[in-house]
């Protein structure tokens, strides 16, 4: 018989965990305007908001922060950085950064500007928005499948290559600098990419003579699944997936907050020599010498011992299986949910959960404020609270309704994921009784973050 997949961890360290009651939480939540972001990290039981830098790191990570040393140019801690990147991508240049947008904001500086066109397969919304703060327009060119929420297919983060190779004809490379892919798709659900469809698309990047780079933030993860799903490749290791990856394409930016395994820290890698020096030169400028970039000497330590980690098939099975095992039990339980479900999150869909609550009332945000009223369980609304204002002052809804239960790397258990079922459950089963909300208090742009809500 099957053995359930245990955490591949002994835990040596704890933080505890201030139990709260829903009366409690319902007074905190009103305080915060009902809007997560605005609660303290301490009266949340279950921290499901986000997957970026807020993973548990090993002994060996803790034992290299005290080794981290803090040269500021040629420190020891930079060689084992900059060679744990190559054993995974051996891209000739590697330049560290702060977290990844900082890699994105130094590249697209250099690629950007008007006119011109980045295409990806869905980008995040930082790659997106330091494509077009450079004037550039940012095009995503996801499959038309990876767009519909039930369908259940093995790899939903596929670009569309019949219509990448119809804006390159189109454009050709003086207006395409470079083309993008996202792995896994994070903005897709974390819905991960084949190497099929990476080698095609490589194919059509030589044809017009565009280089292609990874967003490569779960690389790791992406991997796990080309192993599990793609024929061919369930006997490989993940380091020699994850190698055959790199050498599709001609660099990436990371976050090595993601399958880093650390809590802060990022990079751009890639071969070319001239782009390259330009990307040192404002580096330099904005993060710091080529050898430390944005980071100490012990977050080099920490990212260099988390890419070690990261690919073991332990570490990858049990981050997978968790995730699974959260969305089997929703659909088991009949909650409605993006299917497969994805690497790093669990996408609950509001729209469908709560169809008696207008896009304008917010469907999301119901759900997100009772999950934690009901069981102290912090969620993100992905749905027209994110995305449905306009610059122009109008509103409109977005296209699904999504909570988002964000699984951070190595900090929660099984019967923490369990607990986490329960609450679902539990608010699933008085759905009917959910109220929407009304914005009684937002700023001009990315309104999620500060807005107050009042239940209706
Ligand atoms: C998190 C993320 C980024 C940005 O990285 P930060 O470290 O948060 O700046 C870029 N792309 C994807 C796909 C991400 O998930």
């Amino acid at each position: 018989m099957a053995r359930t997949i245990i955490e591949p961890f002994r835990i040596k360290s704890v933080e505890p965990i201030r139990q709260t009651t829903p009366e409690e939480r319902a007074k905190l939540v009103a305080e915060a305007g009902y809007n997560l972001f605005q609660l303290h990290a301490d009266d949340v039981m279950i921290d499901l908001l986000t997957d970026s830098g807020t993973g548990a790191m090993s002994a060996e990570q803790w034992a290299g922060v005290q080794r981290g040393n803090e040269a500021y140019a040629g420190s020891p801690s930079w060689f084992r950085f900059e060679g744990a990147v190559k054993a995974l991508f051996p891209y000739k240049h590697v330049i560290p950064t702060h977290q990844g947008r900082a890699a994105e904001k130094i590249l697209f500086t250099v690629l950007g500007g008007p006119d011109k066109i980045v295409p990806n397969n869905t980008h995040f919304d930082t790659t997106r928005a330091n494509v077009e703060f450079t004037g550039a327009q940012a095009v995503d060119l996801l499959l038309p499948e990876g767009k519909d929420p039930a369908l259940v297919a093995p790899f939903k983060g596929d670009m569309d290559v019949a219509a990448l190779d119809r804006l390159l004809t189109e454009h050709g490379k003086a207006k395409v600098p470079v083309v993008f892919i996202t792995v896994t798709n994070n903005s897709g659900g974390g819905q991960p990419v084949s190497l099929q469809n990476m080698r095609a698309v490589r194919e059509v990047c030589t044809k017009h003579g565009v280089p292609l780079f990874f967003d490569a933030c779960r690389f790791a993860e992406n991997a796990w699944f080309i192993r599990e799903r793609e024929p061919g490749y369930a006997d490989k290791d993940v380091k020699d997936i994850v190698r055959e990856m790199a050498a599709l394409a001609d660099g990436m930016t990371m976050s090595a907050k993601k399958d880093g395994l650390a809590n802060m820290g990022g990079w751009l890698a890639l071969n070319d020599d001239d782009l390259a020096l330009q990307c040192r030169n404002l580096l330099i400028l904005t993060e710091g010498f080529p050898t430390y970039g944005g980071l100490s000497g012990r977050d080099l330590e920490a990212i260099a011992q988390g890419l070690e980690e990261v690919v073991h098939h332990d570490y990858l099975q049990y981050r997978i299986r968790s995730t699974g095992y959260l969305g089997d039990k929703l659909v088991a339980s009949g909650v409605p949910i993006m299917r497969p479900v994805g690497g790093h999150a669990v996408y609950i869909d509001a729209k469908a959960l709560l169809p008696h609550i207008p896009a304008l009332e917010y469907p999301g945000q119901a759900l997100a404020v009772a999950l934690y009223v009901e069981g102290g369980i912090r969620s993100c609304e992905i749905g027209t609270v994110m995305f449905g204002q306009h610059p122009d002052g109008t509103e409109t809804p977005a296209a699904m309704e999504l909570v988002r239960l964000a699984i951070p790397r190595r900090v929660y258990t099984q019967s923490h994921v369990d607990y986490v079922v329960e609450v679902v459950q539990d608010v699933a089963a008085r759905a009917k009784d959910l109220r929407g909300y009304r914005i009684a208090e937002a700023p001009p742009a990315l309104r999620h973050f500060t807005a107050r809500f009042a239940p209706l």
